[in-house]
């Protein structure tokens, strides 16, 4: 291993448990590789099941002080963290870009992200409201008022290090709860930067306690089933939102699951073509597709899918594949090996279906998980992409040319993330938009994150929306007072 660069020796690479960086209990560590180049950056904790009891001692510790604090101390907590963030939007930028593989200047973009969700849970940790109503008899007075829901475990995982763990400590911290948040193995850094700057911001000690481990089963098992957390906040995988659900029903933990997408992208023929064409460069090349938010499936009228191939295909290709940190990449490595070779896989079982490659399509030699930017036209309906997300950046293209037809295709999934729908009949937007069994459609965008407003799935992608103002009531509980008046 090489000497790290300065933004890796800056970062603490033990575990935060009750205010203190600490080795693990039986003293392991773990790699974090650059996937860029496939070297180590450096070793950092690996914490065991005896980790995960202590950082749940000292948030059960420190639960009944901090659910006692002024709501307006949680908020400037909040705020000074998310200043401090932005003040280091270099550092933690180019962290993220070593340890994930993203271009710097969308990690860049992830920053301000991550950290515009500590400024918007700020401002919702003093508006937490309650009632004072009298009952239809005129018997009783009802007070109605919210508490935080009690010690949390939060996971994350590593497409979005920064952003993943402010979106769940943000309203955590605002409604008073305390935490423990356990990050991808692959990203640990970004959190333990992010630990770091809330303790700068004032959170006291116990309130966020932060485990690395490559044990994620052996640590969150107990936990789950022990029943001292209260609740959990996870964003990964369907498949392991399944295995975390049913580890929750043995104690009623109350669960949160932001999980995997299968985004539909619909072009209509009455649609901007170029606007359709952004739309999709931010929906599919965002992150490298490595975004549950991904275009996965990319249905366009046929009577306009020849222009919209063309033109994707031709911002596709200009698009220079490279190492994040370097000047002018616009798309960085693949997360790992599995992850390309599962990309891969997709592609080639396309191909052998009869979709036809316009651009990409080839593994390239050398270091490093990369792969080029690929589209796929004459994709058949049953090729194995459409059931699975692909995680990378390859456009997989149908043709549809009736709405009913592509409304019942694009619904076709267990997934219900995200839908995109372009046409320029404000009519057939709403009545598409209606229609699509998904969380969240974007119309006539690619985008449709933002920390303002609710995000989330339905049907297999997620239970609960984090971000807007529902975010934090994931993390209250109500409680109502009976007072009998006596008149
Ligand atoms: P993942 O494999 O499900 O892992 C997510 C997190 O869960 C990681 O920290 C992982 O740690 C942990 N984990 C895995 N198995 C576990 C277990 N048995 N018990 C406890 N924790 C466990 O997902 P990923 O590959 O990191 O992320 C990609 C997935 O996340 C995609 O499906 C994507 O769509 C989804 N995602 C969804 C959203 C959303 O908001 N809906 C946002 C971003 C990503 P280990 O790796 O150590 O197992």
């Amino acid at each position: 291993m090489t000497t790290p660069p300065p933004v890796i020796q800056a970062v603490p690479k033990q575990l935060h448990i009750a205010g203190t960086w600490q080795n693990a209990a039986a003293p392991r560590t773990m790699p974090v590789d650059n996937p860029a180049t496939g070297t180590t950056l450096c070793e950092v904790a690996d914490a065991g099941p005896e980790d995960g009891r202590a950082a749940l001692n000292a948030a059960q510790a420190a639960q009944k002080a901090w659910a006692a604090t002024a709501p307006r101390t949680r908020s400037e907590i909040l705020r000074r963290a998310h200043e401090i963030i932005l003040d280091r939007t270099e550092d933690l930028a180019l962290l993220m870009t070593l340890e994930m593989g993203k271009p710097l200047a969308e990690a860049r973009g992830e920053v301000t992200y991550a950290a515009e969700f500590f400024r918007w849970f700020a401002e919702e940790a003093v508006r937490i409201d309650g009632g004072y109503a009298t009952s239809p008899d005129g018997r009783n007075r009802h007070l109605v008022l919210r508490q935080p829901v009690g010690p949390c475990l939060l996971i994350t995982p590593w497409n979005f290090p920064l952003a993943m763990g402010t979106r769940k400590i943000g309203p955590a911290v605002a409604a008073g709860c305390t935490m423990i948040l356990k990050p991808a193995p692959q990203t640990p850094l970004s959190s333990l930067a992010l630990t770091g700057i809330l303790t700068e911001a004032g959170l006291p000690p116990g309130v966020l306690n932060t485990v690395t481990t490559s044990d994620a089963g052996g640590l969150v098992e107990p936990l789950l089933r022990g029943g001292g957390i209260r609740k959990l906040s996870f964003t990964g995988s369907t498949q392991v939102g399944r295995i975390l659900l049913a580890q929750c029903a043995d104690t009623v933990v109350r669960t949160s699951l932001e999980l995997g997408g299968n985004a539909p992208f619909i072009v209509f023929d009455d649609a901007d073509i170029g606007a359709a064409v952004d739309g999709a460069m931010v929906a599919k090349m965002r992150n490298m597709g490595e975004a549950c938010t991904a275009a996965n499936r990319i249905y366009v009228h046929s009577s306009v899918a020849g222009e919209f191939a063309s033109r994707l295909t031709a911002r596709m290709s200009a698009l220079t594949v490279g190492d994040g940190t370097a000047p002018g990449t616009d798309v960085g490595p693949l997360i790992d090996a599995a992850g390309r070779a599962k990309v891969d896989a997709l592609v080639r079982d396309a191909v052998d279906r009869g979709a036809k490659i316009l651009t990409g399509g080839e593994l390239p030699a050398g270091d490093g998980n990369f792969y080029p930017p690929t589209v796929l036209t004459e994709v058949p309906r049953d090729a194995a992409l459409t059931g699975t997300e692909i995680f990378g950046p390859v456009a997989a293209l149908f043709t549809f040319d009736d709405e009913e037809d592509v409304v019942q295709a694009a619904n076709d999934t267990e997934w219900g993330l995200v839908s995109y729908v372009f046409t320029r009949d404000l009519d057939r937007a709403l009545r598409v938009g209606e229609r699509l069994e998904t969380g969240m459609v974007g119309l006539n965008t690619g985008l449709v994150s933002n920390p303002a407003a609710p995000f989330g799935g339905v049907k297999q992608s997620g239970l609960g929306r984090e971000g807007g103002r529902v975010g934090i009531e994931e993390f209250l509980e109500y409680k109502y007072l009976a007072v009998p008046t006596g008149s």
